[in-house]
């Protein structure tokens, strides 16, 4: 069985095509989203989603978040005494997916597709097939968001269209311009900020909380400034059914509280609200098309659920985003669809799929305007947002008096300087000399379809001629130290399924009575305890029968008895 997964910053899902439709597999929680947060204990116990996430709070040091920001670099986050690198946590996460698809599925699951952002360059496309792998998946398909949330939104339509797939996840914004016309989805513009997202319009409810109520930021211990955060969230969600909130808290043995109308809030949005607007202007831009020309607008990620953002789009766009599909589960959808078009399911009309470049990718030249030279410059050869697979040729001249060798550095990049660009590789090219312009050299950059560039320089003159074909996929690790590693993930297992739901009530338990204080400890102390007795009878109605009871006491005491 084929799988699609939508491998989140902050949450991830996995979904699959049956009977002919594409459905969500609910996690061993029951639940549609799992948190993109792993957890590992002394023993090698692996936490995934929202245990993971609650014994982050008071296991800060054996936990990690937001690890998706990591992938394919070096960097390794340490967990405890383990150091992991963010594929092989993806791979934690992946492997717990699998298991709840298998489980859900009633049998094996060996391949998948996955979803990235489309920005995602090669490194990081390498790196996420290669998590696949370590759970035991084998990935047939990498697949863009915004054209999975496309398709998700367009497969069943028989009419072509232009979409706007605006996608605010947790800490990133994406906005993509895609058309689906004779069958074929093309990807138009990708732009985006990788530094906003709903956790910023969770730090200003927590900011404007600290304005209001007067406390000061700096007697907060970080225990205390993390709850406060979780309640910022948690108010700020509150605002999709409500027009008003209270936000609580208990500081240093004081309550304070702040209301606050969601027009007070929208106003203190602004500033935020308006850096989404750079991104929307240069992706409609990029694919030449104006606001007017957008058939559907596809709101993707848990952040458009914010009224606020909702407001602005509606406002923007002079029309309400496309209702329908859950924006948190219109990823996973389109790649579950994915899987029934490549299993080439009947009930789905055969779509191609086509993608762009998303960075832009050129070289190093001097500049001679005719007064003066200046080295540095960068030459674009393939703009961004060119479809790929593509082909293009610059040409270029000889720079100094009797210059024997012409170096081509190949760089990724926006900046007008060279050196603010990423150097991809080099190549260098022997040219006759003579006067400076005389040898002119015509340089070739090809981009095919698996985002492979292909580099091709010609001297003119003497026909001799040089290629290059830059494999980003630059694996820093030794085929023996790989496997070492591997042996190491093998090692770790995941907390038992059946487990879980116990397991979550106890860590949230142990959580509340760390930031808790004498009677309530006390309290705490008997409930978890007289929790943990009728665990080890094993008896399976008693213990649902407690678990309920322990999870009453634990809302009691978390978000008070009303
Ligand atoms: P990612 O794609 O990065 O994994 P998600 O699409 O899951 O992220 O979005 C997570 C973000 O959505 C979080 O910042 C969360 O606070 C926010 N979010 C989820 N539900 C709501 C809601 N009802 N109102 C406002 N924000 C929400
Ligand atoms: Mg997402």
């Amino acid at each position: 069985m084929l799988i699609g997964i939508d491998l989140g910053t902050t949450n991830s899902l996995v979904a699959c095509f049956r009977n002919g439709r594409a459905e969500i597999i609910p996690n061993r929680l029951g639940e549609h989203l799992t948190p993109s947060v792993v957890s590992i204990d002394s023993e090698g116990t692996v936490y995934v989603g929202r245990s993971a996430k609650e014994r982050a709070i008071i296991h800060p040091m054996e936990s990690a978040a937001v690890f998706k920001r990591g992938m394919g670099t070096d960097r390794e986050y340490v967990l405890g005494e383990r150091h992991l690198r963010a594929e092989e946590l993806s791979s934690l996460i992946l492997r717990s997916l699998k298991e709840d698809a298998e489980h859900y599925l009633g049998e094996t699951v060996t391949e998948a597709i996955i979803s990235v952002p489309a920005y995602f360059n090669d490194h990081q496309r390498k790196a996420t097939v290669r998590a696949g792998e370590m759970a035991g998946l084998n990935v047939s398909r990498i697949i863009n968001e915004p054209t999975a949330a496309a398709i998700a939104h367009g497969i069943t339509e028989k009419q072509d269209a232009c979409y706007l797939v605006f996608d605010l996840g947790g800490g990133t914004f994406d906005v993509s311009v895609l058309e689906l016309y004779d069958s074929i989805m093309e990807v138009h513009a990708i732009a985006g900020d990788n530094f906003i997202g709903g956790e910023d319009f969770t730090e200003l409810l927590y900011r404007l909380f600290l304005k209001h109520t007067g406390v000061d930021p700096n007697s907060l211990d970080l225990q205390m400034e993390a709850e406060l955060r979780r309640t910022a969230e948690s108010c700020k969600c509150a605002f999709s059914h409500n027009e008003e909130i209270f936000m609580c808290c208990s500081i240093n043995g004081q309550l304070h509280g702040m209301r606050l109308t969601l027009e007070e809030y929208e106003r203190a949005c602004e500033p935020l609200l308006e850096r989404l607007r750079r991104p929307l202007e240069r992706s409609l831009k990029d694919a030449r098309v104006t606001l007017e020309e957008i058939d559907r607008i596809v709101p993707v990620g848990g952040a458009t659920r914010l009224p606020v953002v909702q407001r602005f789009l509606a406002k923007l766009f002079k029309r309400m985003p496309e209702p329908g599909l859950d924006p948190d589960e219109a990823v996973a959808i389109g790649a579950a669809l994915q899987c029934g078009l490549k299993s080439r399911d009947k009930e789905l009309r055969e779509v191609v799929l086509t993608d762009v470049c998303p960075f832009t990718l050129g070289t190093e030249i001097v500049m001679d305007n005719g007064y003066f030279e200046e080295s540095g410059h960068y030459l674009p050869i393939i703009e961004r947002n060119t479809i790929i697979p593509v082909s293009r040729t610059e040409t270029v001249y000889t720079a100094h008096d009797d210059q024997t060798r012409v170096n081509v550095r190949i760089l990724q990049g926006e900046s007008r300087m060279a050196q603010n660009n990423v150097l991809l590789g080099e190549l260098s090219v022997p040219v006759p000399p003579g006067p400076k312009g005389r040898e002119s050299l015509d340089i070739t950059y090809t981009y095919d379809v698996n985002a492979l560039l292909e580099v091709d320089v010609l001297v003119r003159s003497t026909g001799f001629r040089r290629k290059l074909l830059i494999r980003s996929s630059r694996s820093p690790l030794s085929q023996e130290e790989a496997e070492e590693r591997m042996k190491l993930l093998q090692y770790l297992k995941l907390n038992p399924r059946d487990e879980e739901p116990n397991r979550l009530l106890l860590l949230r338990g142990e959580r509340l009575y760390e930031e808790a204080m004498s009677e309530t400890r006390a309290w705490l102390d008997h409930a978890i305890t007289e929790f943990e007795q009728v665990l080890k009878k094993k008896d399976r109605l008693q213990i649902q029968r407690a678990r309920e009871k322990l999870k009453d006491i634990l809302d009691e005491i978390e978000y008070g008895s009303n």
